[in-house]
This record gives C-alpha cells, sequence and structure tokens, in this order.
C-alpha cells in the first residue's frame, strides 16, 4: 500500500483559491463561484463533524441532517437555475440517507444523487478520518488508502532536492487524503507502457495544468503541477482544467472521476 502524504489544504485555502481562479479564468467563473459557496457550507460540515464525531453507523443520518441542508442553501446562492431546480426537486423527494449509503457503495446514480451525497458526505470523511478508515477499500494503490475513493486529480510536487525527481501524488475525491503514485503510470488501470499514455496540455493559456489518459482504457485524469504554481490548491484547480477536459472528450477519453461540478 502507498504511503500516505500529508494533507496540505484547508476548505479555507480552497475558498481563496476559487476566487483567485475566477478572476484569471473568465470561462470558469461560474463553476469556481459555486464551488466557493460549497466549500463555505463543507468548512461549516467539516467544524461541526469534528465536535458531534457520529459513529460509522449513523453516518448517513448524520450527513442528512448536519451536512446537506446547508450544502442545498450553497447551491440555492450560487448555482444556475438548472441546478437549483433539480436540487430542490432531489431534496423534497426524500430517501436522502439511501442516496449517501449508495454513494458512500460507490454504485451508480444519478447526477444530482453524486453531487448532493458527494458535496454533503465528503467534509464529514474528512473531519473524521477514522470513519472514512472504517469503509471498506479495494487496498490497489490507485485507490485511496484512507477510504478506497478514487482519485480526483494527480499532482507533482517538487521533491525540493536538485537531481531528484519530484513525486506524484493523488488526491482522493472521497476523503481529499493524499497519496504516493507511481509517474507515467495509468490512475485507472495501472498501464506503464509510454507507448499507450497520452499527455494533453494547452501550455499557453494553462501552463500548470495537462491530462494524463490512457489508450488502453481510455480513462483520464488532470494533473496539477505545483512546481510550476506554488499556490496551486489542487482540488480547486482541477475545475479549471474545462478546455483540457473537451479535448480529452472529444478523443474519446472519460475522466476517472468527475469533478464535484460534474466535469
Ligand atoms: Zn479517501
Ligand atoms: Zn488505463
Amino acid at each position: 500500500m502507498s504511503a500516505v502524504a500529508e494533507r496540505t489544504t484547508t476548505y479555507a485555502d480552497r475558498r481563496k483559491r476559487a476566487a483567485e481562479l475566477a478572476e484569471r479564468y473568465d470561462f470558469a467563473r461560474e463553476p469556481l463561484a459555486l464551488y466557493g459557496a460549497l466549500a463555505g457550507s463543507q468548512e461549516r460540515a467539516l467544524e461541526r463533524a469534528r465536535a458531534d464525531r457520529p459513529s460509522v453507523d449513523e453516518l448517513a443520518a448524520y450527513v442528512v441532517r448536519a451536512a446537506l441542508p446547508e450544502v442545498v442553501g450553497a447551491v440555492m446562492n450560487a448555482g444556475t437555475e438548472t441546478l437549483r431546480e433539480a436540487v430542490l426537486l432531489r431534496f423534497h423527494e426524500g430517501d436522502l440517507e439511501r442516496m449517501v449509503t449508495s454513494w458512500l457503495r460507490g454504485e451508480t446514480q444519478k447526477g444530482t444523487d453524486v453531487f448532493l451525497a458527494r458535496a454533503a458526505t465528503s467534509p464529514v470523511l474528512e473531519a473524521l478520518p477514522e470513519i472514512a478508515r472504517a469503509l471498506p477499500i479495494a487496498g490497489e494503490e490507485r485507490f485511496c488508502p484512507q477510504c478506497g475513493g478514487s482519485p480526483q486529480v494527480s499532482v507533482f510536487v517538487d521533491s525540493g532536492e536538485a537531481l531528484v525527481t519530484g513525486q506524484r501524488r493523488l488526491v482522493c475525491a472521497r476523503c481529499a487524503n493524499e497519496w504516493v503514485y507511481p509517474r507515467m503510470t495509468c490512475v485507472a488501470c495501472g498501464e506503464t507502457d509510454s507507448g499507450k499514455l497520452v499527455v494533453l496540455a494547452d501550455p499557453d493559456q494553462l501552463p500548470h495544468l495537462r491530462i494524463d489518459a490512457c489508450e488502453r482504457c481510455k480513462r483520464y485524469i488532470v494533473s496539477v503541477d505545483a512546481r510550476l504554481e506554488s499556490h496551486a490548491v489542487p482540488i480547486v484547480d482541477e475545475i479549471v482544467a474545462i478546455p483540457l477536459d473537451i479535448v480529452a472528450a472529444e478523443r474519446g477519453f472519460t475522466k476517472v472521476t468527475p469533478n464535484l461540478m460534474g466535469f
């Protein structure tokens, strides 16, 4: 199992970064504004979970009671009309605990269910690693060694030493844990043949971002080069990769884990 790297960002860092990037990248302004509003509600959910310390058995009920209403509030403030309508409809349909449980099990769900379950549950998992560790895990290095979730984004970090290649880390889409992962290895199927690994980039517009895709399984992940952008907050910078996501989709690649905004 991979080493667990120390997590380095807080929700406050993420909110600040979303505001910075929205100034710089006009095309991503709307999803970043929503992300910033959600991060505010998630920060409060994280703090509440640290104080309340729910058990793993009451996790889904706790998420629905303590985190979901604020997430819905953030959407009402900053979401598009389409998202606001979809979320309100879903919220009033009920059976919300099952929506959360189903997400934790990795079952196939509708987009709105994934969005709500993820936005409300992930800060609770982030607050309480012991609960994240109690979830069933796959044990393969491409899954989070803490909670078994899939990676959202890959990060290249400076090794701090000349002549030593920087480390690659993956950031969990569920609990925000980071772990070390080999470079030049597909995060979805483990392919290492460089002839099958494809890099898509736009160095003029997005110099610190790229896509690492795989011809074998047709999956990809966005990678953030933190050596080129020292203030990057990978989980937020990932949202800005929209132009690269479009190129990847045109070439038949699918993101290993769509981000919270659904891209
Ligand atoms: Zn995780
Ligand atoms: Zn692959």
